[in-house]
């Protein structure tokens, strides 16, 4: 896919998944702005990026925090001009039994993994909606397909962010601005590492019998950040090795 002249954002692009579709976009042509609340994990994203020859900025924003993404954005588009394509990536997903899980855990996450998209969208639909073109790709999960227990608040986050792409998605149809979502079934990245999920024994229970990877990520994603994906708008591509085979 070529995304020449493009300017890409990846929020909690400095690990895992997000790290992947960054690195695919800018080898794709895009210059991509590498945000994570980890400076760390960003600052080796944009190493990896400029060795394969591409373009990327790394910055420490929390994308929970508004101030932080206008900040974050501001300093994007002086590097690299106007922001056209957004991949809302970061995200938590902590295991908590649901009459476990406290005010302050439903609140941090919904934070991140739904108001943190609303946010980013938030500041930079305008320009694209100025340039009649626009891209915002939000990272959702096959747990709202699925259902996921122990994590009541993760996916009831992840199913709001699925409910404001189709919201948005209708909203803007007529813009040449598009909204669809990605959401990964298992995928081998320091979060689920981290997680009590045994992934090689999950995997073997999968269709393709084995996890996937963040570069099959960020192949979709290249997809629908591509002008080839113009008519494709409130749309789901499942990355889950035939986990899943619902449309939603
Ligand atoms: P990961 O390896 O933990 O990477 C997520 C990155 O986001 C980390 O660098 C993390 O920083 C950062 N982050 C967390 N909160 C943030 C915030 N408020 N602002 C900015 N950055 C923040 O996770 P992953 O597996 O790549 O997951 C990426 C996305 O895919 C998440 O939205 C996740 O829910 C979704 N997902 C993943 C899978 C899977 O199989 N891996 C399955 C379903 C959905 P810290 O390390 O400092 O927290």
């Amino acid at each position: 896919m070529s995304l020449s002249g493009k300017v890409a954002v990846v929020t909690g692009a400095g690990s895992g998944i997000g790290r992947g579709i960054a690195q695919r976009l800018a080898r794709d042509g895009a210059a991509v702005g590498v945000w994570d609340l980890n400076l760390d994990g960003a600052d080796d994203t944009v190493r990896l990026i400029g060795e394969a020859g591409g373009k990327a900025l790394a910055i420490k924003a929390d994308c929970s925090n508004a101030a932080e993404i206008k900040a974050a954005a501001d300093r994007t588009r002086a590097a690299f001009g106007a922001i056209n394509i957004l991949v809302n990536n970061a995200g938590i997903a902590p295991f908590v039994k649901y009459l476990e899980i406290d005010d302050a855990q439903w609140d941090r996450i919904m934070a991140v993994n739904l108001k943190g998209p609303h946010l980013c969208i938030r500041e930079m639909l305008p320009a694209m909606l100025e340039a009649g073109w626009g891209r915002v790709i939000n990272i959702t999960s096959s747990s709202t397909q699925s259902g996921s227990p122990m994590q009541g608040h993760y996916v009831a986050s992840k199913g709001g962010l699925l409910g404001l792409t189709k919201a948005l998605a209708l909203e803007f149809a007529p813009s040449g601005v598009t909204f669809n979502m990605v959401p990964p079934g298992f995928i081998d990245t320091p979060m689920l590492r981290a997680s009590p999920i045994d992934i090689d024994g999950f995997a073997q229970s999968t269709p393709m019998k084995r996890p996937g990877t963040v570069e099959e990520m960020g192949a979709a994603c290249a997809y629908l950040a591509s002008d080839d994906a113009g008519y494709v708008t409130g749309q789901t591509i499942s990355v889950n090795g035939g986990r899943y085979m619902g449309s939603a």
